[in-house]
């Protein structure tokens, strides 16, 4: 059964959207893993989004993370990775139907939702969030 790392931003945290995020997750065939409510510190947000350093997001999407509390959860299902990010939309200009389509935010760092995007990134992610969970299985 494959794993992905979610991270539902501050942004929806701070707007009450917890919830009805990640129901629609579990009413897709997705089993809850783990899920804990953190705030990140400014090393683990980099560390998460180290790909994108250098780039111009890079520090107000550092500083978003780490701006109030996350939710963060490690979902698993069939092709779970793929379809979370289905679910979530794409990265501008989410139709609704999608998740950043539906709960609309002030775009850029904040678009509610982040889903790994391999299974890579999968390992790397929740290494740095849930390092047990790694050395456990
Ligand atoms: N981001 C941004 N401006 C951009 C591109 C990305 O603020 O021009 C933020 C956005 O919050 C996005 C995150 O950086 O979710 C990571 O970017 P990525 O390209 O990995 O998008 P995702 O995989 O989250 O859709
Ligand atoms: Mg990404």
């Amino acid at each position: 059964m494959e794993r992905t790392l979610v991270i539902i931003k501050p942004d929806a945290v701070l707007k009450g959207l917890v919830l009805d995020v990640k129901t629609r997750y579990i009413l897709q065939e997705m089993k809850l893993q783990r899920s804990v409510t953190r705030v990140l510190d400014l090393h683990t947000a980099s560390l998460l989004y180290a790909e994108h350093r250098g780039q111009f997001f890079f520090e107000g999407l550092v500083l978003a993370m780490v701006s109030g509390p996350c939710h963060v959860m490690v979902l698993s299902g069939r092709n779970v990775i793929c379809r979370v990010r289905e679910m979530n939309g794409p990265t501008r200009d989410a139709p609704s139907g999608t998740i950043r389509g539906d709960f609309p935010s002030a775009g850029g760092p904040f678009n509610i939702v982040h889903g790994s995007d391999s299974p890579e990134a999968v390992l790397r992610e929740i290494g740095i969030l849930f390092p047990k969970l790694c050395t456990d299985e």
